[in-house]
């Protein structure tokens, strides 16, 4: 039977973000409520659930005429089966959260990690409307990605497809959180911005930098606003290895669209200029010729857009 509404679950480490849309994507009702992880799963994923019945009251929607649940969660995830294998965040090992919520709504839910789901978001409601080829790149603590082919997600043999932030862009970098060195993640992020701006910042007395206490990539982009030099070349560096991360990924996928997320996107120009500059340089000529680099555009709201349309996706196969 065809059904009219799609649920999206945003499970973040500090808010849980709940909406409902109707089949033409109208976003009828949303709910905000905190995570409080510190309750332990079982209250968590009820309290996620209270949030599904309370869209519902909402929108005045009876759950039977919803064509299913999408659901974002962090940390390491078993797709296919809505497990949360371990989410340091949350504390939580091996959570069958997709069972919970089907067991108490009857609605096929289904999961995705945080990249993917803002990168299908972004497809559906924001910056990448149209796009049939796109890539998503999120830059914040970390960098992450997605992978978008004519709508849907592609997730690889093992549902890990789009962990651009783990590509080798050096060598001889720094260690990454995953055991490698030199990923682009090292160097990259927001953290390795904080870091890479600190570690010179002795040779140059001038800089701004030098009135903060503390130094994150906030910072260096405040001053780099302020027409600091120094900060200034710490974040376009950083955004040209991003650059040399995407035009390999370009030369490889030969996308139409790249959007880029996260907190670091918000630098603006500052950022998106270098990234640019280097794609030109260095990804295959007739791969660039056609494809835009954009910020994304769903700020806050892309985990539960993007679980919406994960929901939408899915329930509509
Ligand atoms: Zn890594």
């Amino acid at each position: 039977m065809f059904k009219n509404y799609f649920i999206g679950v945003d499970l973040g480490g500090t808010k849980i973000a709940t909406g409902i849309v109707d089949n033409e994507g109208n976003l009828l009702a949303t709910v905000k409520v905190p995570t409080q992880a510190e309750d332990g799963w079982e209250a968590v994923s009820r309290r996620m659930g209270d949030t599904i019945d309370e869209v519902l009251i909402k929108a005045n929607v009876k759950a039977s005429d919803v064509g299913a649940i999408g659901v974002c969660a962090p940390g390491a995830l078993d797709i296919p089966n809505g497990i949360v294998l371990s989410s340091p965040n949350l504390k939580w090992h091996n959570v069958p959260l997709k069972k919970i919520i089907e067991d108490r709504f009857h609605i096929p839910t289904y999961f995705d990690n945080d990249a993917n789901v803002a990168g299908l978001g972004e497809n559906r409601f924001g910056a990448g409307i149209g796009s049939k080829h796109m890539l998503y790149m999120t830059v914040s603590t970390g960098i992450g990605g997605g992978i978008i082919v004519d709508g849907q997600i592609y997730h690889g043999s093992s549902f890990g497809a789009g962990e651009f932030g783990h590509i080798t862009i050096d060598m001889n970098g720094p260690l990454c959180g995953c055991g490698n060195y030199g990923c682009v993640e090292a160097i990259a992020s927001g953290p390795a911005i904080a870091r890479n701006a600190k570690e010179k910042l002795a040779d140059h007395p001038e800089s701004l930098l030098n009135q903060y206490t503390t130094i994150t990539a906030k910072e260096v982009s405040e001053a780099a606003n302020k027409g600091d030099a120094y900060a200034k070349e710490v974040i376009e560096t950083a955004g040209r290895y991003i650059g040399a991360t995407l035009a390999g990924l370009i030369n490889t996928f030969n996308p139409d669209l790249i959007v880029i997320g996260g907190g670091v996107s918000n630098m603006g120009e500052l950022i998106f200029k270098p990234i640019r500059d280097e794609v030109q340089k260095r990804a295959l000529g007739s791969f660039v010729a056609n494809l835009k680099i954009v910020p994304a555009k769903l700020g806050g709201e892309v985990g539960v857009m993007g679980a919406i349309a994960l929901a939408q996706s899915a329930g509509n196969v």
